[in-house]
């Protein structure tokens, strides 16, 4: 199905570009029963091929587990699917850019083209007010639920000391939001520093977000960028494939933990 293959495509997308690294994970809710959604088992997101995507139902139950491991934070993809009817696409990542702008008071702001979107607010969820301090991940349909709330009907929320939440109306949209909300962190972390403390920025004003997200609408602007990711993404898989055709049979799991030792040691892909 071209919309499992656009998942696992999606996975290698969002590590080629620093916004999941052996965590983070992205879903869809799936065309044939809105009441469910595909996601990963519990694996790092490079490794992730067609046979590791499992089916869950929205309160993040597994419809045939098979044994196979799953996230933690699944919750956050089924609790999000359950308010956001126009959501079908849910990545949930720590990328490094967005991380300081959830411990500080400086809000995320629209600066640049292709994160517009930024300029139609991204809340920050703190999680000591769902719950007493201790583990920061959302392990529980209640912290899910409370996530998607702040979540409300903004493109992405940041997670307090952890990551970020990003929606979209489909895989492409929620990747592609995932990986410029990464950029425009870091482009207005650069822009802080050169502008000094208290010194001037000029932000997207309100017109220039609407207008800018609404051409990008309009004109299709995303279907080039998701074909050249998509591309190159597909281009590799293929190339893994050809380099090691176990991968898909019976030695996969070898070739898993090869890979995954290699991770490990630094000695593999950058
Ligand atoms: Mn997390």
């Amino acid at each position: 199905m071209r919309l499992i293959e656009d998942l696992v495509l999606s996975y290698r997308i969002l590590a080629a570009h620093g916004v999941v690294d052996a965590y983070g994970h992205i879903s869809v809710r799936s065309p044939s029963d809105p009441n469910r959604y595909f996601l990963a088992r519990s694996i790092a997101p490079e490794l992730v091929t067609e046979d590791d995507i499992m089916e869950f139902d929205l309160d993040s139950n597994p419809v045939d587990q098979r044994g196979r491991g799953m996230y933690l934070e699944r919750y956050i993809h089924g609790e999000v699917y359950k308010v956001r009817p126009d959501v079908h696409s849910v990545v949930h990542n720590h990328s490094p850019s967005v991380i300081p702008f959830g411990v500080t008071t400086v809000p995320l702001r629209p600066l640049f083209n292709t994160a517009a979107f930024v300029g139609e607010g991204i809340p920050t969820f703190e999680i000591r007010d769902f719950q007493p301090s201790g583990d920061i991940i959302i392990k529980t349909p209640q912290l899910g639920a409370a996530l998607a709330g702040v979540v409300g009907r903004h493109p992405a929320a940041l997670m307090r000391g952890h990551g970020s939440v990003v929606v979209g109306a489909s895989i492409p949209a929620a990747v592609i939001r995932s990986i410029y909300l990464e950029l425009s962190a870091k482009l207005q972390t650069q822009a802080m520093l050169i502008a000094g403390p208290g010194g001037p920025i000029t932000f997207y004003d309100d017109a220039e977000v609407a207008a800018t997200t609404a051409r990008q609408d309009s004109a299709r602007t995303w279907e080039r960028t998701w074909d050249l990711w998509r591309t190159k993404a597909k281009a590799e898989l293929a190339a893994e494939a050809r380099r090691s055709p176990a991968r898909s049979g019976t030695d996969s799991r070898i070739l898993q933990l090869w890979r995954r030792a290699q991770t490990a040691c630094g000695c593999g892909r950058p």
